[in-house]
């Protein structure tokens, strides 16, 4: 990964924020400039140079590890060392979404010399923009997510709880080379896939059942995040006319994504579609949002977002209608936004409701 170039990319965005230095404490934006994997480091990027701090634990590590930043290691606290590397009467940026008013106030009780200014994803603007070798993680990352789910199909049998498909997901995903879980698995069965964001329980899956599963792996440090439901033997009509609308709603907005499109309207071209079908009260979230070292970030695709689509970001496309004590449907894939349109990065089956 090249760290200088990201580092380059701060300075230019700091002189536009109108600070002398950032002083980035996010432990991804850390790592993200300077290839550092740990508990505790920050980074202060000058125009003349990098910084990287850390305490004795990480001594050997940062030295293996950090790029394009010296390194120096305190006993005790950063603010015991930070003044000594800045210049007096600066301004000095903090990343206003990490820091913790204790923080701040420290800092600033000790750094007298410069004037602390809150700057805002400063770092995760440039993070939105994947280089080549950060979406070839991403699609490491998704080969194994979208293999899982082809597996854990025959898992999914009346008797076993969420509880035990979260772990054969978690566990199968390890097994074929995810360094970790991308996210904690969302499995949700019965009426329970009608909960967005549900915690595995230990119901147990019957038959007539949706089965909503949610879940990714993490390769390098990138994520991936995928969404499908199934069904456990024959579905209904009504299952699979709703079925019907998720994919086409989704189709919709992957058709709407392109270099310019805005994230709202993206948002609007599923949404629109949802809605006109009946179910737009059914559909309570965003669309979609950014994937990359976290699973959340840059840009949003949703009614409120104001960010603009560029060539580079990944994004997730993930309409979903769920009707509270029957189910839920969402489908959900990773897209790569590009000049013209979007590549579908996944290759999960989702033409038709599943049914097993
Ligand atoms: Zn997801
Ligand atoms: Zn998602």
């Amino acid at each position: 990964m090249d760290h200088s170039g990201r580092l380059n990319k701060v300075r230019r965005a700091i002189e536009r924020a109108d600070v002398d230095a950032l002083l980035v404490t996010n432990l991804t934006n850390v790592s993200y400039l300077t290839g550092f994997s740990g508990t505790n480091g920050q980074v202060l990027v000058r125009s003349d140079r990098a910084v990287f701090f850390s305490d004795p634990r990480y001594e050997a590590r940062a030295a293996d590890l950090v790029e394009g930043a010296d390194i120096v290691i305190y006993k005790n606290k950063l603010t015991d060392v930070l003044a000594d590397h800045l210049d007096d009467g600066r301004r000095l940026g903090v990343e206003a979404a990490t820091m913790t008013l204790a923080e701040h106030s420290e800092l600033g009780e000790t750094l007298s010399g410069a004037e602390l200014i809150s700057t805002k994803g400063i770092v995760e603007d440039i993070r939105r923009t994947k280089e080549p070798a950060e979406v070839e993680l991403i699609r490491r990352a998704i080969a194994i997510s979208d293999e899982t789910f082809e597996w854990v199909l025959d898992r999914l049998a009346p008797g076993a709880t969420e509880r035990e498909i979260a772990l054969d997901l978690e566990v199968h995903m390890r097994q074929q080379g995810a360094q970790e879980v991308g996210f904690d698995p969302i499995v949700g069965s019965g009426s329970l896939s009608a909960h967005i964001h549900h915690t595995p329980s230990e119901r147990s899956l019957e038959k007539g059942d949706l089965v909503l599963l949610d879940f990714g792996a993490m390769v390098g440090g990138y994520r991936s995040d995928l969404t499908r439901t199934v069904v456990l033997g024959a579905a209904t009509d009504e299952q699979r006319a709703v079925y019907q609308i998720v994919l086409e709603a989704q189709q919709k907005g992957i058709a709407a994504i392109r270099d310019g499109a805005s994230g709202k309207n993206v948002d609007d071209a599923a949404r629109a579609y949802i809605t006109e079908a009946g179910h737009g009260d059914d559909f309570g979230h965003g669309l979609g949002h950014g994937v990359g070292l976290d699973i959340h970030e840059a840009p949003r695709l949703g009614r409120i977002s104001e960010d603009v689509l560029s060539a580079g970001d990944v994004v997730t496309v993930e309409p979903g209608i769920y009707v509270r004590g029957s189910g839920g449907i969402r489908i959900e894939d990773c897209v790569l936004v590009t000049a013209d349109g979007a590549e579908v990065l996944g290759r999960a089956p989702k033409e038709r409701l599943i049914e097993l």
